[in-house]
């Protein structure tokens, strides 16, 4: 076989497709990982994650990745810092990935391309990303300790988020733009009866503005869609809850996935409706979307991708 043939492509470069290397690595496969043009994942975006086992002190988000694509190389893992462009599964093995006018070939796929938050696509929320506007209030609601806050969105991860956030923030305010949420009956009863949660309805962000002294969020412009008119709403953090968007544009019409996109697998595995190949992590994962609960399948698809090779070698 040539030089760019490997018992295991991973593609992805979270917490999922580096603990997939590490175990990969530590089986003896030839392992190569397409990290994607900015590796690391979604903990890239994140300051201190305090909720990594094995850091009682927390840890930063972007050290804590560049342990794993260590621990990773440190097995013999091949990692190249580039897209996978296209992805060619259905023939079965060798499957072939291509990225960057290079096409690697393997005996077995492991899919850990993620999830990317969506955002609003206001120029603003770019500014203060890390700054007072996060996606993930598991990872950020701890600094807002007795501050006002904004949650924006109207389904389940909104009033989840909002819920959580209430253990920290003296006030938080689920901002939507109509008046009938798609969150579960149950999720907004909760909310309505939580008294440090309120409503504002038929709103949506049109600008972030900052505090000058400190360069984090200040507070908000709000847009009335009915009305039309402006109003000027203070918080110190937005936490924004429109939704998740899975990476999964590279196999559509060859791997199965639900309607919101996510791979579906077999249950309690790894397994996609493609023999040899594997999807770990968010990719295949709306419920919990942790780094913690991304490593944990990143090793399952690694076992069973040597498992299967090791059948297929006997
Ligand atoms: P979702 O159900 O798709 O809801 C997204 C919300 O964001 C909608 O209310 C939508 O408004 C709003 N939105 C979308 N784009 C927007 C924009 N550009 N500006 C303003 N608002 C925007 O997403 P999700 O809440 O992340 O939930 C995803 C899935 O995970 C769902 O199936 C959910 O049930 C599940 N989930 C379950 C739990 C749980 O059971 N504990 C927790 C979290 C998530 P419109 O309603 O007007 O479209």
């Amino acid at each position: 076989m040539s030089a760019n043939h490997y018992d295991t492509i991973i593609i992805g470069s979270g917490p999922a497709g580096y603990t997939a290397a590490i175990y990969a690595g530590r089986a003896n496969l030839k392992t190569l990982v397409l990290e994607g043009i900015e590796r690391g994942g979604q903990l890239m975006i994140t300051s201190e994650v305090e909720n990594y086992p094995g850091f009682p002190h927390g840890i930063q988000g972007p050290e804590l990745m560049e342990h794993f694509r260590n621990q990773a190389a440190r097995f013999g893992a091949e990692l190249k810092t580039v897209m996978a462009d296209k992805a060619e599964l259905s023939q079965g093995a060798p499957f072939r990935i291509h990225a960057e006018g290079q096409v690697y070939t393997s005996d077995t796929v492991i899919v850990a391309t993620g999830a990317s938050a969506r955002f609003l696509g206001i120029p603003s929320e770019q500014a203060f990303k890390g700054r007072g506007v996060s996606a993930c209030a598991t990872c950020d609601g701890f600094f807002f300790r007795g501050k006002e806050v904004a949650v924006v969105g109207g389904g389940d991860s909104a009033f989840e988020e909002a819920n959580f956030l209430t253990k920290f923030a003296s006030k938080v305010t689920i901002l939507h733009r109509r008046d009938t949420y798609r969150a579960s009956k149950i999720m907004v009863e909760r909310a309505r009866k939580n008294p440090k949660i309120q409503f504002k309805t038929f709103v949506e962000v049109a600008e972030i503005y900052g505090d000058e002294k400190t360069g984090t969020v200040a507070g908000l412009k709000l847009r009335n869609n009915q009305t039309g008119s402006i109003e000027d709403f203070p918080v110190q953090g937005l936490f924004i809850a429109i939704g998740h968007v899975p990476n999964t544009g590279l196999f559509k019409g060859q791997l199965e996935m639900d309607e919101a996109g996510y791979l579906i697998t077999q249950p309690d595995r790894t397994a996609t409706n493609i023999p040899g190949v594997f999807a770990a992590g968010d990719v295949k994962d709306h419920y919990y979307r942790q780094a913690v609960t991304a490593a944990g399948s990143g090793c399952q698809a690694a076992i069973e991708a040597e498992r299967y090779l090791e059948s297929k070698r006997h």
